[in-house]
């Protein structure tokens, strides 16, 4: 289907943070683990690295590895049987792509999350630094959600929601679902065969939304409703999207060059994104800081403690404050990296103090310039 506006696709060549999502039925069949196909990745993932682009794999396929190594019958798994299947599979599935990456100079870190480590401001923003520190080395996360302890209220569920809000964390510009499909469609392919390929979507509107039916694959758990889901909360933290069939060996060159898919655009760069989405929290407290703080802010610096005059309110880790000048006068807002009580006691103390005072060595500064809007 042609696409909705002269906007242009995005090149996966021009990547500056790439998360890429492999689903289980990609990497598991079953006889086992699909080798040949991993290694060919591994390739992709290489040729991207060398371009300078950091990486990042969501990878599903614990549950599908574990539960044949188990040897537990085909159909639906209880949660138990899951869990378990998820610790015998995740070591296994860590381990292959360790395996198929190493050769290629190439250094993998497991990294297991759950919702609430991105719901919680203060979990979120250390699985954030830790993501940022690994990509910094030049390691490539292997992220998977950490199936054997998210019970159902308390998980994605499903690895399309997980890698875009992995995505939007890490501050990536493009998010890649290696899928069954080969893109969205305007009704179910298999079923209805009117049914037309988007090429690349600039919004999602509920017409789309609608669009998306229930998951048909039988291994992997996710259907378009959950990438619908996936895109939207990808281009909202100012990521573009695309869906892809990911069969083929080597699918990311073949994206490269041409393949099928479907783009979904995104609105603003991530950092743009970011900012805003922090500017329309609401405060829970406020800084006010000193005249060499303010402008030490407005050149683009962290706030450290030693600037900051006195704390008002009651707030956690990673809760938005706003910041006001030592005139009382509105000066941004950022997400807080110490709780209301500890920001008073090292409010004007220089960051070495803070573990003597503190009794712990916190981090340097009270709130870091990628949290604050100024
Ligand atoms: N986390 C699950 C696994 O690794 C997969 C979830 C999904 O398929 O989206 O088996």
């Amino acid at each position: 289907m042609a696409a909705l506006s002269a906007l242009s696709a995005p090149d996966i060549r021009a990547a500056k943070r790439l998360v890429v999502k492999i689903g289980s039925a990609l990497l598991v069949d079953r006889t086992g683990l699909r080798q040949g196909w991993l290694s060919a990745l591994a390739l992709d993932v290489a040729e991207v690295k060398l371009r300078g682009t950091d990486v990042v794999l969501v990878s599903s396929g614990s549950i599908a590895l574990g539960r044949r190594v188990l040897g537990l019958p085909d159909g639906a798994l209880t949660l138990e049987q899951s869990q378990a299947a998820a610790a015998v599979g995740q070591i296994r599935l860590a381990r292959a792509y360790e395996e198929v990456l190493a050769p290629h100079g190439i250094t993998t870190g497991q990294v297991l999350v759950t919702l609430e480590d991105t719901e919680d401001r203060r979990r979120y923003l250390n699985s954030r630094a830790t993501m940022e520190t690994l990509l910094g080395l030049g390691v490539v996360p292997i992220v998977n959600e950490n199936d054997t302890v998210a019970t159902d209220e308390i998980r994605f569920g499903d690895n399309d929601r997980l890698a875009a809000q992995i995505a939007v964390t890490v501050g990536a510009d493009q998010l890649i679902l290696l899928s069954d499909v080969d893109g969205f469609y305007s009704a179910n392919p298999k079923e209805d065969p009117g049914a037309e390929r988007f090429d690349l979507v600039e919004t999602i509107t509920p017409e789309l939304e609608a669009m998306a039916g229930d998951p048909i694959s039988g291994l992997s758990k996710g259907g378009m409703k959950t990438k619908i889901m996936a895109a939207k909360t990808a281009v909202a933290g100012g990521c573009a999207m695309a869906i892809m069939e990911g069969s083929v060996l080597r699918p990311l060159k073949a994206l490269a060059e041409g393949a099928a898919r479907t783009w979904f655009v995104a609105g603003a760069d991530p950092q743009v994104a970011r900012k805003r989405w922090i500017n329309a929290m609401k405060p829970r407290g406020e800084i006010v800081v000193d005249a060499g703080a303010v402008s030490a802010l407005r050149a683009g610096k962290s706030l450290l403690p030693a600037g900051v005059r006195s704390v008002a309110g009651a707030f956690g880790r990673g809760e938005p404050v706003a910041i006001l000048g030592p005139d009382g006068a509105a000066l941004g807002k950022g997400l807080i990296r110490y709780t209301a009580e500890e920001a008073r006691a090292i409010a004007g103390h220089k960051s070495g103090e803070i573990e003597r005072i503190l009794g712990y060595a916190g981090r340097a500064a009270l709130i870091h310039r990628d949290d604050m809007v100024v």
